[in-house]
């Protein structure tokens, strides 16, 4: 089976880990700790990063940070993770969701401005109080137009980086946008430390919050009295070490996801009913997080159907996202907006969309397999 990611660990992780052991410092308080958080608050010009157990809790730890009253209401994406609306509900707030753009697969950025124009005119500016933004697969979200909306309405900004290590918005990096940025270092991303994740922020406030809430709320002065109820999410320092080793080859592990892009456009060009990832914007070059495809309606099967054949020829694949409104937890829970908004295109990617394998340590003649295969099923599936 081509496995569908795969990360490459064949740099210095080995060697710093030995070096962990060989020096007992294992727990948070290791060395790779700090210089990992140092490492990537360089890399994307912020002044303060926090690492943590993963991307889900970082997100949490970011919507905590910000201290929104309960109800109050945080605009994001329908088309993403779990982990993004987990972190608004779980701090008390309403998330309000946002169609995905047909090309980019981003939040759409005109029917942002219409949501925000329409709830502004239903409910004044009471309610509404953040904007996430999640960079989805390999283009980041359009952030000028988004960034003055934001500052138009008087909303905090979340940036989701968490598939965007290396990936920048007009030359800026990714991860260097909004009130605070996460990242998560899962093994499928592009930096990995097996689980990890983190906060970064330029705001000495938030910085001081991320800080104390990451660490149990303990205080300096008196360790075991607590002025507010905190979260253990401290990253180890074997988890930062591996960090540290990816991070020296990062701008490697960029280059060949490009490449691997470049490679599977080229062989799936011709192939007629699939819609491959949008290459570039004005604004970004893709860095193909993963190689995503959209079966046009014209083909006979949809996702599952596409990814089952894929999966008996020996390839593995994921399906897209599948929508925060469409989620059965949140319509129990009775957290959806019950406005008529529509999300056409969010409901048409998970559908029809999935990723082929797009992995680091994916070879050549792998993709070459893939595509062939590829457009092999799609040419039995039929019109
Ligand atoms: C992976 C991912 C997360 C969650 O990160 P974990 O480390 O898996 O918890 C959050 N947001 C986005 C956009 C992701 O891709």
């Amino acid at each position: 089976m081509i496995p569908v990611n795969e990360p490459l660990l064949d740099g210095n992780e080995g060697r710093y880990l030995q070096e962990c052991i060989d020096s007992g410092w294992i727990s948070s308080e290791g060395p790779f700790v700090e210089r990992f958080e140092a490492e990537m608050a360089a890399r994307t010009g912020r002044k303060f990063a926090f690492a943590l157990t993963n991307g889900t809790t970082a997100l949490e730890l970011a919507m905590a940070a910000l201290r929104l009253e309960p109800g109050s209401m945080v605009v994001m994406p329908t088309f993403c993770i779990i982990s993004c609306v987990a972190a608004v509900i779980r701090n008390g707030c309403i998330p309000l969701f946002v169609d995905a753009d047909p090309l980019t697969w981003n939040l759409d950025i005109e029917k942002l401005a219409e949501l925000l124009k329409d709830q502004i005119e239903r409910q004044g500016n009471r309610k509404l109080k953040a904007i996430m933004a999640v960079h989805t697969y390999g283009l980041p979200v359009d952030m000028d137009p988004l960034l003055v909306l934001a500052d138009r309405y008087g909303l905090k900004v979340i940036e989701d980086a968490a598939e965007m290590h290396g990936q920048s918005y007009r030359g800026v990096a990714c991860g260097g946008f909004g009130d605070l940025s996460v990242f998560s270092f899962y093994p499928n991303k592009l930096v990995t430390t097996g689980e990890g994740g983190m906060v970064l922020t330029d705001d000495p406030l938030l910085a001081e919050r991320c800080r104390s809430l990451r660490n149990l709320c303990f205080q300096p002065g008196r360790r075991f009295v607590h002025e507010e109820l905190g979260y253990n999410f401290r990253m180890s320092n074997l988890q930062a070490a591996v960090g540290v080793a990816q991070l020296e080859r990062l701008d490697m592990f960029v280059a060949r996801k490009r490449a691997m892009g470049a490679r599977y456009d080229a062989l799936l060009a011709d192939c007629n009913g699939l819609q491959l990832p949008h290459a570039r914007t004005d604004y970004a070059d893709n860095i193909y997080w993963v190689y995503g495809v959209v079966l046009g309606d014209e083909v006979a099967t949809d996702a599952l159907g596409m990814m089952g054949r894929l999966a008996e020829r020996g390839i593995g694949t994921r399906p897209f996202f599948w929508p925060m409104h469409e989620q059965p937890v949140l319509q129990r829970m009775g957290t959806l907006p019950t406005d008529n908004y529509r999300f056409p295109v969010a409901e048409r990617l998970a559908r029809r969309g999935f990723y082929l394998p797009s992995g680091i340590a994916l070879s050549e003649s792998q993709i070459e397999e893939v595509s062939s295969t590829v457009v092999a099923e799609i040419a039995k599936a039929g019109r």
